[in-house]
């Protein structure tokens, strides 16, 4: 647990979130800003600031990542719809929490390339 991490102070419950998963390395809530009608933040329980800061011992956890995004795909009904998977790393990418969190959007069309003012 980091003193002053919003999404510390969520999976401690010390803060609201709206819970949609958890185990017992993950914790998954919906982001108070949804850009899709779906839109989950996975956070490890573990603070991790972003995948630059993994570590041997903290990509551990990670081992089921990809697993964890499949239940919780399944369980918010997105096989069909499909869904995206993004993971801000760095200020400049666009994370503004410092604690890992994988964006689960689906339930809308989305467009590629991801950037269409560059096109
Ligand atoms: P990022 O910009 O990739 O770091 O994403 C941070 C996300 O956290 C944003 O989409 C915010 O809307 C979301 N967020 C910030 N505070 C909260 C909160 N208290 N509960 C749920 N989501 C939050």
């Amino acid at each position: 647990m980091m003193d002053d991490c919003i999404f510390c102070k969520i999976i401690a419950g010390e803060i609201p979130g709206n819970k949609v998963y958890e185990d017992d390395h993950w914790f998954a809530f919906r982001d108070i800003e949804p850009c899709a009608p779906t839109h989950v933040l996975l956070v490890p329980k573990k603070h991790v600031a972003n995948i630059l800061a993994l570590d041997d011992e903290s990509a551990k956890d990670f081992a089921d990542f990809f697993q964890v995004v499949q239940k919780i795909a399944r369980q918010e009904g997105l096989e069909e719809s499909g869904f995206r998977v993004v993971i801000n790393t760095g200020e400049k990418a666009g994370q503004s929490v410092f604690h890992f969190h994988a964006h689960i959007l689906g339930g809308r069309e989305m467009g590629w390339p991801p950037f269409p003012e560059d096109k």
